[in-house]
């Protein structure tokens, strides 16, 4: 397959969250092949930090040259549609200004009705923003850049794709909450994020692994955010999230699993619903607990004992989900760790294991995890332990060329 220069013809992935936007852009081979998938690589990647606080633009080609590194006054970066509009203007100057072939969004929330990738239009927008009350921090920043797209260039295609995607098909059992029956087919069931992270480290793990690929494995995406997957043979069949990004892992700032009486209490002191949703996924987790940071790196750098306990507590409720996860499964073949703080993160992924060592019999390779090899565990642990980086923007890249595709947009280059 051949890959042509990165200014012949680009996508974008746009990844808007609560307070940045990043934009990567792909060159896309030609697809002599129908049946292969095309594999779009990095050409610049961008980003706008502090959006309406203390805006910061960074941008960098794929070789590592810097093109922006700069601060904002805040009234000249004070929403989303404002960052994406600089950083595009700023990544085609880079790439001569190639105007892109089609956008791929990250889009948290597909809800019961998306179960892969799909091309945007006025009726997908309208089902995308009927999820926004699921998603609150997120799901209105994706629909925004949707928008200033479709505003700025109709004919455009853009391509939505979802965290919970990966997970549609979940058996009942595991997307089941006992409230009564009418909730559930309303919608109001365990839908699982981070689905894009999962697709990918199948795929890698086909690459790596095959053998254990087929098995029954769990994945464990540690960063900001934080959710565990239950694979077999390749398919999510348990996620630790459910309704919300709230649920299961306690994460940078989210609570994780709480019990909802707890909710019923604040309530009841007379905290209204915003105020509770504010400290749900903005004061609670390690931040909540520590009192310090919501960043591993911190925490695990401070003497403070707040901080060593929102540590340990991090460590005991990801084995205790492993756990859960492995009863869904029947067993346990492989354990995964991605994501910053699993790929990044030797102490933290040996507090985990540690739990694990009488249930499962982990045993990790103290060198090999000091390393953050790709095999962190001994060749006679229980269960094989993987660290696989993710890389949630080439997965949605390379839908978005798939789409292209079915479109009948990704003939050869003229
Ligand atoms: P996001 O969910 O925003 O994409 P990341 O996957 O980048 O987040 O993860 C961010 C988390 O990873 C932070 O808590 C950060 O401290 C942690 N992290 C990154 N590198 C390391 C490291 N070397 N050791 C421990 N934690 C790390």
């Amino acid at each position: 397959m051949s890959t042509p220069h990165p200014a012949n013809r680009v996508i974008l992935v746009v990844n808007a969250g609560s307070s940045s936007v990043k934009v990567s852009v792909y060159a896309v081979p030609d697809s002599a092949h129908d049946n292969v998938d095309i594999q779009p690589t990095l050409a610049a990647h961008g980003q706008i930090e502090g959006i309406g606080v203390a805006p910061r633009l960074m941008a960098r080609m794929a070789d590592g040259r810097v093109v922006a590194d700069e601060r904002f006054p805040v009234e000249q970066i004070s929403d989303h549609d404002a960052a994406f509009r600089l950083i595009r203007l700023t990544l085609s100057v880079g790439l001569r200004d190639t105007p892109p072939v089609a956008i791929g969004h990250r889009v948290v929330h597909g809800g019961a009705d998306f179960a892969d990738a799909v091309r945007i239009d006025d009726e997908v927008i309208a089902k995308l923003e009927a999820l926004v009350p699921l998603a609150p921090l997120h799901q209105p920043h994706n629909l925004t850049a949707i928008r200033a797209v479709r505003a700025a260039v109709p004919e455009l295609l853009q391509v939505a794709c979802f965290d919970t995607a990966f997970h549609a098909g979940h058996d009942p059992l595991a997307q089941l909450m006992a409230l009564p029956y009418e909730y559930y087919e309303r919608g109001v069931r365990r839908y699982g994020f981070h689905g894009l992270s999962y697709a990918y480290i199948a795929r890698r793990l086909h690459q790596v692994a095959p053998d254990l690929l087929e098995g029954r494995v769990v994945v464990a995406h540690l960063g900001n955010g934080a959710s565990l997957c239950a694979m077999r043979a390749g398919k999510s069949v348990d996620s630790t999230m459910g309704l919300t990004a709230l649920d299961g892992m306690p994460m940078g700032t989210r609570c994780g699993s709480v019990d909802p009486g707890a909710i019923l209490w604040l309530a009841a002191q007379g905290m209204d619903a915003d105020a509770i949703q504010n400290m749900l996924y903005g004061q609670s987790g390690l931040k909540g607990i520590s009192g310090v940071s919501s960043d591993m790196r911190a925490l695990l750098a401070s003497n403070d004992q707040r901080a060593k306990l929102a540590v340990d507590f991090y460590a005991f409720r990801a084995a205790q989900e492993i756990g859960k996860l492995a009863v869904t499964l029947g067993g346990l073949d492989a354990l995964v760790f991605t994501a910053g703080i699993g790929a990044n993160s030797p102490e933290v992924r040996a507090r985990i294991c540690a739990h694990l060592t009488g249930l499962f019999g982990v045993a990790l390779d103290d060198a090999a995890n000091n390393e953050n090899c790709q095999r962190v565990s001994q060749d006679a642990s229980g269960v094989p332990v993987l660290v696989l980086p993710t890389d949630e923007e080439g997965m949605i890249a390379l839908s978005t060329a798939r789409i292209l595709r079915e479109c009948g947009r990704l003939g050869p280059c003229p």
